[in-house]
């Protein structure tokens, strides 16, 4: 009787192979345990049907994702899985575990926050935040604060946002929660329609210093946006690539003005007069859409729409219809 790479003690054979031969796991924690023995095992079949067809790691290209989760597989060893914490909601869930391993002899552990979703009544892996070595102490205390995120073709990406009366409790809780769900996709900027609510709010990580260069710019802390007008944009504009986290995996160059002027209540409930430029007033411009049902694919020329319209409907597809079924 051979243990179970996933660490439980248990002989492998009434652990993970059950979930690897079909089962489906009870909760989220079972399915983390159940993935790390299957990269530990070199079985990427498991690894696929159980990513959520969301997450960025969802490639289209079967075997081409084969051949990565496989050479991943191999060229690790997979000596100890640590669970530091599991926190379950009715349709989320996040499991932070260490996951022990080395590659050559050397050490090469790390931490994961992991993050789950319910996806049609079975649970699969929608996103990780990695950190690199052992940190056992990363357990976060709160409570899992993530939100499902609506997709492309959901209905409410489409409406016009109605404004917020006020800033109640609810509010607050749900700017919280958006937050830690934007964080939980490495993402920017993130409106309340793709939370599922269709009011006037968005928020964004602000910059720490200025670069031309997205991916050189330090993210510092969140900035909330509620109730924004954009009272002026410059006539100059540029274009840069912009994703966005409800059609996750595409990318398109996007004309945005310089520069704006936005006048927004922020959550004191002050209303303030801003000027903001690249950047920073690209992800404001894009969030600011969402809250009028406008998506970025929306702002692109014929051409280009045509050349992103099979992988929308092959998205559409996956997320809306067949998959898993
Ligand atoms: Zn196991
Ligand atoms: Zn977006």
């Amino acid at each position: 009787m051979e243990k179970c790479p996933c660490s439980s003690g248990l002989s492998y054979e009434i652990c993970c192979q059950p979930l690897h031969k079909g089962a489906f796991a009870e909760n989220a924690l079972q399915l983390m345990r159940a993935r790390y023995a299957a990269y530990a095992l070199n079985l990427p079949a498991y690894i696929i049907k159980t990513t959520h067809p969301a997450s960025l790691q969802y490639c289209d290209d079967q075997k081409e994702w084969t051949e990565q989760i496989s050479h991943f597989s191999k060229t690790f060893l997979f000596n100890r899985l640590e669970v530091l914490s599991f926190k379950e909601k009715e349709k989320v869930a996040t499991v932070v575990f260490i996951a022990h391993m080395s590659q050559d002899g050397q050490d090469a552990t790390f931490t994961e926050k992991s993050y789950f979703e319910k996806f049609k009544d079975r649970w699969l892996y929608r996103s990780g935040r990695l950190f690199e070595g052992y940190i056992p102490n990363l357990i976060t205390t709160e409570q899992v604060n993530i939100l499902p995120l609506a997709y492309y073709d959901d209905p409410i990406l489409k409406k016009k946002a109605e404004p917020i009366r006020m800033i109640t409790e609810d509010i607050k809780k749900l700017i919280e929660e958006m937050q830690e769900t934007m964080d939980a996709c490495n993402g920017i900027g993130l409106a309340a329609p793709q939370v599922h609510h269709s009011i006037r709010l968005f928020i964004i990580r602000e910059p720490i210093n200025k670069h031309a260069d997205k991916d050189k710019i330090e993210w510092g802390d969140i900035k909330v946006f509620i109730n924004p007008k954009i009272s002026s944009a410059s006539k100059k504009t540029w274009k840069a690539s912009e994703g966005c986290l409800s059609i996750p995996n595409i990318y398109a160059d996007v004309e945005r003005s310089q520069e704006i002027m936005v006048k927004y209540t922020n959550i004191a409930g002050k209303i303030i007069k801003e000027r903001f430029s690249g950047w920073e007033a690209r992800i404001i411009l894009h969030e600011n859409d969402h809250i009028d049902g406008v998506l970025f694919i929306d702002r692109l020329p014929q051409e280009e729409v045509e050349k992103l319209t099979p992988f929308l409907e092959n998205l559409k597809k996956r997320i809306h219809n067949s998959f898993l079924l």
